[in-house]
């Protein structure tokens, strides 16, 4: 098969012919239609990961078929169509997974960073990281609900906030573009803030009823005149442009950071107090969160923004994604 790897730390992309692989007990193999390009790549590219072993070939929004079933598998058929993300694995022994928090496995591992994923023409995954794709999403829609979809959807849905609140997705790129559909279409009154005014009228297409132009005006004072926001869904990776957004809350609110910037924030307990309002990050969500996210998407017309490479145009792909002229997601097809 045709797979793309990384060798070393800061290595470049080489296209590699390698045996395919057999599933082990409790493992299917999936044949890879789609796969996203990922920003958390440039983790197995960089070397980024602590003790991450090479080769690898990396992709955690994968979206295929299952081609062979290792031993013990049950309830998933070959020929059944699946998507693999970010969770990758759980081990249901350990505090958290007695729990049944999976998503918090404190022995989890990550789909192409612990084990191989889906730049390839096959993958090995556990079971338990397999996702049901229904009929009505293709497969190079699928792969991004892998990672940057159930990252956004998961993450709102479990915000506290209620029909009608107001919602803000700051950042309209891979992840905000996304939120922002899930937020309209889970009711609630939904804000698009970002720089320039280029995203206005896409910001409005996929679902926003406000737009700031962060440039152009004060965002924590549009905000407060629409009462403060329940929720900020913070995925530009920006500290600075973070920081200050918590202002802008209503009180009780939650500035919700999927993403992490590369530098910490800085904010103000004041702030926080004044309103009794919280910081909190969000962590993914495990293979069921993602079904969910791909039968949410189905069903109230959800779609990520994408551009289509070639496997072996994987370079180039990689390249577009960190270059930031891309807008949304890449794509590599099979
Ligand atoms: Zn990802
Ligand atoms: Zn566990």
């Amino acid at each position: 098969m045709k797979a793309a790897q990384i060798s070393r730390a800061g290595g470049d992309w080489e296209l590699v012919e390698r045996d395919v692989p057999e599933p082990r007990a409790g493992e299917v193999r999936v044949q890879v239609e789609a796969c996203g390009i990922c920003h958390s790549d440039v983790l197995v590219k960089d070397g980024l990961w602590p003790g991450i072993q090479y080769p690898r070939v990396p992709g955690h929004e994968v979206a295929g078929r299952i081609d062979a079933l290792g031993d013990g598998v049950k309830a998933w058929n070959v020929g059944q169509r699946v998507g693999v993300g970010w969770h990758g694995y759980h081990c249901f022994v350990c505090e958290p997974c007695r729990r049944g928090d999976f998503a918090m496995c404190v022995n989890r591992r990550v789909t192409g960073i612990d084990f191989d994923g889906g730049y390839a023409e096959y993958m090995i995954a556990p079971a338990v990281a397999l996702a049901a794709i229904p009929n009505e999403v293709p497969a190079e829609e699928a792969g991004p609900f892998m990672c940057a979809g159930v990252t956004v959807y998961n993450a709102l849905r479990h915000s506290g906030a209620r029909a009608g609140d107001v919602v803000a997705v700051h950042g309209i790129g891979g992840l905000g573009h996304l939120g922002l559909q899930y937020a309209r279409r889970m009711g609630f009154e939904t804000v698009a803030i970002n720089r320039g005014n280029e995203k206005q009228e896409l910001a409005q297409t996929l679902g926003a009823h406000h737009y700031i132009d962060a440039t152009a005006s004060d965002v924590v004072a549009e905000l407060q005149k629409l009462g403060g926001a329940r929720v900020i869904l913070a995925t530009a990776p920006s500290a600075q442009a973070i920081s200050p957004l918590v202002d802008g809350l209503s009180p009780s609110g939650l500035l919700l950071v999927p993403a992490a910037p590369p530098e910490p924030l800085t904010i103000s307990m004041f702030s926080l107090i004044k309103l009794r309002s919280s910081v909190a990050g969000w962590y993914s969500g495990t293979a069921r969160d993602s079904q969910d996210t791909l039968e949410f998407s189905a069903l109230s017309d959800v779609h990520p923004m994408i551009e289509k490479y070639p496997l072996d145009r994987v370079a180039e792909g990689y390249e577009q994604m960190h270059s930031g002229r891309v807008r949304f997601r890449i794509v590599l097809e099979m």
